[in-house]
């Protein structure tokens, strides 16, 4: 992936004051640990109060390294970070209104639950009796109210995260700031807890900023979702935006999956690498000339692909087919294009269709996703 291919917002034209209407913004921020790689390259970001954003990218794109430096536990190398809209710099992190939940819960473990979550109230030397009825008040809410005086040890995965983002609650911060919270539990309660936080943070209004590297939880949480790769933005957005328009090939197939067909523009044709004879008719929606002489990818979804004989006036390609893995309902079938092709395609087809081992594949126009060669969607 080539710098040019990442697309990050457009910068903020710089002025003088920062934007007091943002949860937070990130400007053109940096960040190198010493003696190490660039961990993130040029971040320009806001969020508006009372959303989830979701950062989201494969394993060291930086998603908690940005995170750590919006809750002030790591220093930028260059940019700034306003917190809503005062300048962050120097302010230590108790002080920056962004609470923290991890992913290891970091609960104390011989202190009771109730401890556990008053902590940081006692920490900032609120009086007990406000401490006690807060702590009390963000139990309930949470559904732990009945824990109080049990011990991280004798709580289960789930318990133990909600104490943990009960701890980040009491402060009744500005930004909570979630590292991948959910990966240590099972994926039925994952799936619940992902819920939960959806409706606590809709009736406090909080502000969150989400980090995962799971695209389900991504696209289900997300008011607006931020795809990273290599310490970059690719794509900043709501979530349909980016999984129906990706910005790139990388958020594409981050996103659901997606087939990639390289291959070269002749005429009104998109002539497949490798696949002799076969060719895709462009799609019609690509209308500039010089965006259709520019095509170099087109993407296709597995689930966008037909294997049958297509309607009339429709583009085909032939195929061999090569796999076939039953999924349950539909079956995820890999099809090999060209006669000596070298190229393959991922297809889902209903799990009762029958196949012979010579197939046509098709998609509709309007499924086809295409990018220019430095991975820039046309
Ligand atoms: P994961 O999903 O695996 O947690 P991530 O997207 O959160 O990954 P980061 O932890 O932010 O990624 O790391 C970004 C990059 O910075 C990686 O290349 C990582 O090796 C590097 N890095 C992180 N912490 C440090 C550190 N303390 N010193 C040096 N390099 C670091």
């Amino acid at each position: 992936m080539t710098a040019a291919a990442h697309v990050s917002e457009a910068p903020v034209s710089s002025p003088p004051q920062a934007d007091q209407t943002a949860a937070f913004e990130c400007r053109a921020v940096s960040k190198r640990y010493p003696g190490g790689a660039l961990a993130l390259d040029d971040i320009t970001l806001r969020g508006e109060p009372g959303q989830v954003v979701v950062l989201v990218g494969p394993s060291g794109c930086g998603k908690t390294t940005l995170l750590r430096c919006l809750a002030g536990l790591d220093s930028v190398s260059s940019g700034e970070i306003y917190l809503q809209g005062r300048d962050a710099a120097g302010v230590q992190p108790h002080l920056r209104g962004v609470a923290m939940v991890f992913q290891n819960y970091a609960l104390y473990p011989n202190k009771t639950v109730a401890q556990n979550i008053a902590f940081p109230l006692r920490m900032s030397r609120v009086p007990r009796k406000e401490r006690d009825a807060r702590t009390r008040e963000i139990a309930e809410i949470l559904k732990i109210g009945h824990l109080l005086d049990r011990r991280p040890r004798q709580l289960s995965g789930g318990q133990k995260q909600r104490v943990g983002i009960g701890r980040a609650l009491v402060r009744r911060p500005a930004i909570v700031a979630m590292d991948e919270p959910l990966s240590n539990l099972d994926a039925q309660l994952r799936v619940e807890m992902r819920a939960e936080i959806r409706a606590l943070q809709q009736r406090l209004g909080m502000t969150v900023v989400y980090v995962t590297h799971d695209q389900t939880e991504a696209l289900s949480l997300a008011d607006r979702i931020v795809v990273m790769n290599g310490g970059a933005i690719e794509q900043a957005g709501a979530p349909e935006e980016a999984f129906t328009a990706p910005a790139t090939p990388f958020v594409a197939g981050f996103l659901g999956a997606m087939n990639l067909m390289s291959g070269t523009v002749a005429a009104d044709t998109f002539r497949l690498t490798g696949a002799a004879g076969d060719a895709i008719t462009l799609p019609r929606w690509i209308s500039a000339p010089d965006a259709r002489k520019a095509v170099a990818t087109i993407g296709v979804r597995p689930e966008h692909l037909v294997v049958g004989e297509p309607p009339a006036d429709r583009w085909s390609v032939s195929g061999h087919l090569v796999s076939s893995e039953l999924l349950g309902t539909e079956r995820l079938v890999a099809v090999r294009i060209g006669h000596h092709g070298e190229q393959i395609l991922r297809i889902r087809v209903p799990a009762d269709q029958p196949l012979s081992a010579e197939v046509r594949v098709w998609a509709r126009d309007e499924h086809l996703h295409a990018f220019d060669a430095a991975g820039k969607r046309l």
